[in-house]
């Protein structure tokens, strides 16, 4: 026993010098990451939940790095906070998705709104809404085709210049949307205060989605409710099986996202998607 005690601690230690390692390697890399064009973007399609036509898209970062492969933002985007390269990569996303929507409008596509994640430390910087503004009329986008994603947290700290920010970005046209909703702290106040104008319900609720549990269909279906009461589209996460799609049918979810219709696709495949209007 004392032998495999000894074995389990040079397993655990050697595991975790490897993810220091690793973390060492990412973080030297993320500098030269947007140069060396290594970040891509992948849409994953939000559809409505009665016809499964497509409404809009998220659109969700990965890096192509030269040596560990497809590095998943879980596990990036948290360094970059930390090193404040979010600021960039973040700006970077926004850019793109512009530009992207751009070419769509350009090439006659029925395009659809795209909803873009920004840290709350992006939200939290000033200068937001001016860059976004600046990205509008560069590309020549309505403003009706951008969401961005935000989570309680960026709204925990209700500052004067986050919702400064949150007027600013809707006074342009731009759509709101709280992610992760439910797993944070905020309550129907800050609902009330923040005016948003989708929420998205976090996939641990949605995945609890089972006739058993009682308590998770019980937080969707009042999320629902409330969000009717005050005019706000809800979106599902996650949503991978059929009787959880079933399940926010009956309740009248507006739309749901999950891998049960697409994972996050390459823009090739999103294209495809968007040009009939349809998962295939
Ligand atoms: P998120 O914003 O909550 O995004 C949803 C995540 O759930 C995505 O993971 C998506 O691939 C995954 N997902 C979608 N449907 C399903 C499903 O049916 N089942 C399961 N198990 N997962 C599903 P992803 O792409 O790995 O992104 C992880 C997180 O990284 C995002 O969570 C978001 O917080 C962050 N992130 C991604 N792209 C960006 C970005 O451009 N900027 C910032 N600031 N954060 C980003
Ligand atoms: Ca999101
Ligand atoms: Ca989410
Ligand atoms: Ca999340």
């Amino acid at each position: 026993a004392k032998q495999l005690g000894k074995n389990n601690y040079q397993l655990y230690s050697f595991t975790r010098d490897i993810t220091s390692y690793k973390k060492y390697i990412l973080e030297k890399d993320m500098r030269k990451a947007i140069e060396k064009e290594e970040f891509e973007i992948y849409y994953q399609p939000q559809v409505a939940t009665s016809t499964g036509v497509i409404q809009g898209a998220e659109a969700l970062i990965r890096w192509n790095h030269e040596e560990w492969g497809m590095v998943s933002p879980g596990e990036f985007i948290p360094l970059a906070e930390e090193n404040h390269l979010i600021h960039q990569i973040g700006d970077w996303v926004i850019e793109n998705v512009c530009k992207q929507i751009r070419t769509w409008i350009d090439k006659g596509y029925t395009t659809r709104p795209i909803s873009i994640n920004v840290s709350p430390i992006r939200f939290m910087k000033k200068g937001l809404v001016e860059y976004v503004a600046d990205l509008l009329t560069k590309y020549d986008v309505p403003a009706k085709y951008l969401e961005l994603e935000i989570t309680e947290g960026s709204l925990l700290k209700s500052e004067k210049n986050v919702l400064n920010t949150l007027d600013g970005l809707r006074d342009l046209g731009i759509k709101i949307a709280i992610d992760d909703f439910g797993t944070g702290f905020a309550s129907l106040t800050y609902l009330r205060e923040f005016n948003a104008d989708t929420i998205k319900i976090d996939q641990v609720f949605v995945q609890n989605i089972t006739e058993e549990n009682k308590k998770d269909t019980a937080i969707i279906s009042s999320v629902l409710h409330l969000a009717k009461g005050m005019d706000m589209k809800v979106i599902a996460e996650g949503v991978e099986e059929y009787e959880q799609l079933n399940f926010l049918k009956q309740k009248e979810c507006d739309e749901i996202q999950g891998y049960l219709f697409s994972k996050p696709v390459s823009l090739d495949i999103f294209e495809q998607m968007l040009e009939t209007g349809y998962i295939k």
